[in-house]
């Protein structure tokens, strides 16, 4: 029973986002430059955190001048 309390929670990969711990069985995302593990799925936004600080700068809606407000 040790054994599989251990093997349920073994830490395989730190977060890049939130430099959490990653658990075997979690929902993740690898990204594609570095090889690092992010959490996904449900309740977990740090992929998408993740995606907004280093490929976008801005978020909402444009405006005909191309503006972002
Ligand atoms: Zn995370």
């Amino acid at each position: 029973m040790e054994q599989r309390d251990s093997a349920e929670a073994a830490v395989v990969a730190d977060c890049a986002q939130c430099r959490g711990e990653i658990y075997v069985g979690d929902d993740v995302r690898r990204i594609d430059d570095s090889g690092d593990y992010v959490h996904a799925g449900w309740g977990r936004d740090c992929a998408e955190k993740y995606a907004m600080e280093r490929v976008y700068d801005a978020e909402g809606v444009i405006n005909d001048k191309g503006a972002i407000y």
